[in-house]
């Protein structure tokens, strides 16, 4: 199996190069050369394997030439043991329509420990086969920095850089990631946005020079390992409903920000996954909503939500899609990616959008009705969202059709985003793990939104 860059010019790759290239070097994302194809009697032979054999099964497909069996092996049970449950990701049903996949038994409580618990085994597995240096950037709303921090703290040949804005994530999400003392772990605190935070990393990513000099590795949703570790899950969900002897259609809904964690599903449904529907559920920043009602791509104004980690205004992944809607043609890529880049929209035809909302359908849900969301669950089930995992369910309520079953994601656990919990008069207890936050010392470094003062720390940090 090879990958390609979605814009076209970048020589095939192994798993291993892709995965290291992060970003790929012609500014695109990096995408498998095919899909491979699941047929029906394999679904069937997989739909009774556990988590961690399942995810062996899907990944060998993409690196079996590659990477050893037993060496994955070890890697997914080192990634997995550190989940508080031995299903990994369980699925609750709520009501004879309605499911929550639970994707927050990781060490920071959200669904991307699912994928970055995995990426550091797997950098440090390629790090020590092939004496290289990994020195992971990156920058975060919250959730990716804590979860990439906790995926690499203590391990050997590794270094782990993360850019979060000053006083722009939630208590416990700051606290998960600077109480953290391992000297291979560096907090810059910008005084600025994530988009800030965003962009200046960016621009690290794309100085080839400057990348390669200093072993710049990415662990945000641009790299296609973590677009693979979620599709697991969809797999795994998808088996968990029990169907009697008239199977009803099954749905996800799916809070997004960055559109990694759909693209992931995308992508298990090109593979033969039987999805019905794929729904994106999107907050007050609902720019993937508005495209799939009204076919126009287009940055609105920025909002901060209750539901900060899908607080994004560009999402990185679309490019993903568009790739694949595009018929696989790297240069109409290019070309859609030019007119966002220069006209600040992609505008597509009356027809196209037909094709568009055939893949998907879409629900913003406002600050308002999440917390009402999460007030009537807690009433009637006595199940306690998140804001985030609300908007899932908001998107559930609007787009499930009758007689269909949804799994609805639960992409963080309450206690991550008390702030929100609060407001609707739900007093929590906190888990021991994130109880014990609270008294530990923080390490982190404030600084300016300056790029030259903040290259200059990361420099000396990878240097030293
Ligand atoms: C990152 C995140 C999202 C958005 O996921 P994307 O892959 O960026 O679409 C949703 N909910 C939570 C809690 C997150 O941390």
């Amino acid at each position: 199996m090879k990958y390609i860059s979605t814009r076209g010019h970048v020589a095939p790759q192994g798993f291993i190069d892709t995965v290291l290239m992060g970003l790929a070097d012609d500014g695109g994302l990096m995408i498998p050369e095919k899909i491979p194809h699941v047929s029906a009697a394999t679904l069937k032979e997989w739909s009774t394997l556990s988590y961690k054999e399942l995810f062996l099964q899907v990944f060998s497909l993409y690196t079996n030439e590659e990477i050893p069996k037993e060496d994955l092996k070890e890697m997914v049970d080192k990634s997995y043991a550190s989940f508080r449950s031995p299903e990994v990701t369980p699925v609750k049903q709520l009501n004879d329509s309605l499911y929550i996949l639970e994707l927050f038994h990781g060490p920071t409580f959200a669904f991307k420990d699912v994928a970055l618990q995995f990426m550091g085994e797997f950098y440090s597995y390629v790090s020590k086969k092939q004496n290289k240096i990994i020195h992971i950037l990156g920058a975060t709303s919250g959730d990716t920095g804590a979860a990439a921090i906790q995926g690499v703290r203590g391990k050997e040949g590794i270094k782990i850089c993360i850019l979060h804005p000053h006083e722009k994530v939630s208590k416990v999400q700051e606290l998960q990631m600077t109480t953290v003392d391992d000297k291979n772990v560096l907090n810059l605190s910008v005084k600025g946005n994530f988009d800030d935070c965003q962009k200046l990393i960016k621009e690290q990513f794309a100085d080839l020079d400057f990348k390669s000099k200093h072993n710049l590795r990415a662990i945000n949703s641009i790299n296609f390992v973590r677009i693979l570790a979620q599709s697991v899950y969809y797999f795994y969900a998808y088996f968990q409903i029990e169907q009697g002897d008239q199977p009803k259609k099954v749905n996800v809904s799916v809070p997004s920000g960055n559109f990694g964690n759909i693209f992931s599903g995308f992508l298990a449904k090109m593979m033969g996954l039987p999805i019905h529907k794929l729904i994106i559920a999107t907050n007050e920043n609902n720019i993937l909503e508005r495209f799939v009602k009204s076919g126009e791509y287009k940055p609105g104004e920025f909002r901060s939500t209750h539901s900060p980690s899908m607080d994004i205004q560009v999402a990185s992944n679309f490019e993903r899609y568009l790739y694949y809607f595009l018929g696989q043609d790297a240069e109409k890529v290019s070309a859609y990616m030019n007119s966002l880049q220069n006209d600040g929209e992609i505008v597509i035809s009356a027809e196209d959008l037909v094709r568009v909302q055939n893949d998907f359908e879409a629900h913003g849900a406002s600050n308002e009705q999440g917390l009402q969301l999460i007030s009537t669950y807690k009433a009637e089930y006595d199940y306690l969202l998140d804001p985030h995992t609300a908007c899932g369910v908001a998107a559930y309520e609007e787009c499930n059709g009758e007689d269909e079953i949804c799994i609805s994601f639960a992409t963080a656990h309450p206690a991550k985003f008390n702030e929100a919990i609060e407001q609707c008069d739900i007093e929590q207890k906190f888990p021991a793990e994130i109880e014990q936050l609270f008294a530990k010392l923080q390490h982190q470094l404030v600084i300016d939104h300056n790029k030259e003062e903040i290259v200059k720390e990361l420099v000396a940090f990878y240097e030293q």
